[in-house]
């Protein structure tokens, strides 16, 4: 169903005043996670400021370890919902567990699948069962192919409005965090109609290869970006050093736009 065999216009997905899909670059930043009232609603304002028409932020957190902040949950949602009203701007959030998928559907305007669920096939079933669209990040360590039957599995449900993130894979290097190939939106544009998203803060995990990363992304021709943007890196409570400050983020989109109108 993801192929262009089957559809070959592109999938356009719009919310709000977020579009990704056909030749536009539509971009998501804020916190990794939601953090206070204050925290989200100065990030929703900044990013928005400086262009971004989607807000992320995690309310329900997956961390490698359990002993770390697992986000504020339905409190997070709901401070979410207002930045919302007084932005304008889509949110974007985490899901990780079909118990939770009606929960946050109510406050979110695009469910996010995180990395460690790309094969929780349960999960992705049941964001299949709901009309909002999913952005659905890619495994650490899946391969192309699962990462595009991960997909099936949510669009097999009827559910249209899947989009591809592009977020880092593992590899033998340690100098990133990950490892970004971004061969992934090209390739992936030759297979799909689907928005292909790129994500440069996991993606690297070192918030001064952002910038250029995201104009990279977009130079690769990618539908969209996720960045992660804190007003106060240094006190983030998670994904400090790879979170852009209000001002980096400006920067990043001046970049990402001279790479658009190159040549
Ligand atoms: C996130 O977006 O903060 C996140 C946890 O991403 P990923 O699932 O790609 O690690
Ligand atoms: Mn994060």
């Amino acid at each position: 169903v993801a192929s262009k065999e089957t559809k070959p216009e592109p999938t356009i997905i719009k919310v709000l005043d977020l579009v990704l899909g056909g030749g536009n670059v539509g971009v998501i930043a804020g916190p990794c996670s939601v953090e206070s009232e204050q925290q989200i609603l100065e990030s929703a304002h900044k990013v928005k400021a400086a262009g971004a028409k989607g807000l992320r932020g995690g309310a329900f957190k997956p961390r490698t370890s359990p002993y770390a902040f697992q986000g504020m949950k339905e409190e997070g949602l709901k401070l979410l919902a207002a930045a919302r009203e007084a932005t304008g701007l889509a949110i974007v959030t985490e899901v990780m567990t079909p118990h939770h998928v009606e929960l946050v559907a109510k406050y979110a305007d695009i469910l996010q699948i995180g990395a460690r669920n790309m094969q929780n096939y349960h999960l992705l079933q049941a964001v299949g069962e709901i009309r909002k669209p999913v952005l659905l990040k890619r495994g650490p360590s899946a391969t192309m192919e699962e990462f595009l039957l991960a997909a099936e599995y949510i669009l097999d449900q009827g559910n249209q409005e899947v989009i591809l993130c592009e977020r880092g894979i593992r590899t033998f290097e340690t100098h990133t965090r990950f490892t970004l190939p971004l061969a992934t939106v090209p390739y992936l544009r030759e297979r799909t109609h689907l928005p292909i998203v790129v994500d440069p803060s996991h993606g690297t995990g070192i918030a001064s290869l952002v910038a250029p990363m995201c104009a990279a992304s977009v130079a690769a021709g990618a539908d969209g970006l996720i960045v992660e943007v804190h007003p106060d890196p240094q006190k983030a409570v998670s994904d400090g050093a790879q979170s852009l400050t209000p001002d980096a983020f400006v920067f990043a989109m001046e970049q990402s736009r001279k790479v658009a109108h190159a040549l």
